[in-house]
């Protein structure tokens, strides 16, 4: 109501009318319970935030089948990717990772002393995790799979990964990236980290609960490694407000919007699959909030015409290729992104 009241008197910003498809963030967050208790929660921001950081600590825990000394709570997953990145750096050596895959752990890692040695994936987009195994060495500390995958929204099926975990978590850390698992019907890895200390699960509020500006992630590990991993934070479990928590702590609980969420995205990647279909143009079956698929035969400029319509996102990953990937929006705005494709 607000923003249809402000469209009739204030002409919207072309930043606003922009539709934005570039970095898979949730059009639908934050859900009505998280942007209440965030607003509830501007008034306690004079203090520090111990014990909303503790309770969802325990509730991450409760819900994953852990405790509080599980988890480490940082400013979005991606602080907490780099800080193991760091943690696995301390003894030099090297880092495995798919390409392409997820980077923005990657510059801390080479900085403080870990070459990445990258595998591509397999014909079909897929992680390749047995050339990953035999890229490892002795100065192997940590391996980087994100699953579902990021850009191409592939998944590895659990048994397959379960398995890969156990063979390599004795030798290397493993840093798995679970950053869009709600999107899939795979399940978590949580259920191992009590048996494999290397096994380190990065989680994030900013995808299937909507609230990536909020900037919440976690780390689930054992205690062990999770002390390791606080000890490289200069205030443990400290990096978000707030106002974040609170938010972070009403979504966890919010099971209807996860599903709602699950469900709608569904259906706005059904309608960019049917474009694609009329279009003739290949795609990888995606677990995740973005769609990657090939332009090669397409004959035009993807996203030129869907800048055109102020569209942006469309974005490549294989440089010299012309594979791109999309973010899926809500339905509504994937039916403009088919309108401007098909006329
Ligand atoms: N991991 C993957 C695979 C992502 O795609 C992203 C964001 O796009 C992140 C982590 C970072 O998320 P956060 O907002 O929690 O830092």
């Amino acid at each position: 109501l607000f923003a249809a009241e402000a469209e009739q008197t204030i002409p919207l910003p072309d930043v606003i009318k922009t539709i934005k498809l570039s970095s898979n963030e949730n059009p639908h967050g934050p859900s009505a319970a998280s942007r209440k208790a965030m607003i509830d929660a501007v008034m306690s921001s004079n203090r520090y935030p111990w014990d909303v950081t503790t309770k969802l600590r325990e509730e991450i825990g409760a819900l994953t089948g852990h405790t509080k000394e599980h988890i480490v709570i940082g400013a979005g997953s991606s602080e907490l990717l780099g800080l193991t990145a760091v943690w696995a750096a301390l003894q030099k050596g090297n880092a495995v990772a798919p390409d392409p895959t997820f980077r923005l752990w990657m510059p801390a890692a080479r900085k403080t002393g870990l070459e990445i040695k990258l595998v591509p994936l397999t014909e079909k987009k897929e992680t390749d995790l047995q050339r990953m195994k035999e890229a490892m060495n002795a100065q192997t500390r940590m391996v980087y799979i994100c699953n579902p995958g990021n850009p191409t929204g592939t998944i590895i099926p659990a048994a397959e990964l379960e398995a890969f975990i156990k063979e390599v978590a004795p030798k290397a850390i493993i840093l798995l990236d679970e950053a869009y698992t709600e999107f899939s019907n795979e399940p978590s890895m949580a259920h191992l980290v009590n048996d494999y200390p290397n096994l380190v699960i990065a989680k994030t509020f900013s995808k299937i609960y909507g609230m990536a500006g909020a900037r919440v992630g976690y780390v689930l590990a054992h205690p062990a490694t999770v002390k390791q991993l606080n000890e490289l934070q200069p205030w443990a479990n400290a990096g978000a407000s707030a106002v974040s928590l609170a938010g972070a702590l009403a979504a966890i609980k919010d099971k209807a919007f996860i599903d709602y969420c699950k469900k709608e995205n569904a259906a706005a990647k059904t309608i960019f699959y049917n474009t694609l279909d009329k279009l003739n143009i290949p795609y990888i079956q995606s677990h995740t909030s973005f769609v990657y698929f090939n332009t090669t035969g397409f004959g035009k400029d993807f996203k030129a015409i869907l800048e055109a319509k102020n569209i942006v996102g469309a974005r490549t990953f294989e440089e010299g290729t012309k594979w791109l990937r999309l973010s899926i929006g809500t339905q509504d705005e994937m039916k403009k992104v088919a309108a401007a494709l098909l006329g």
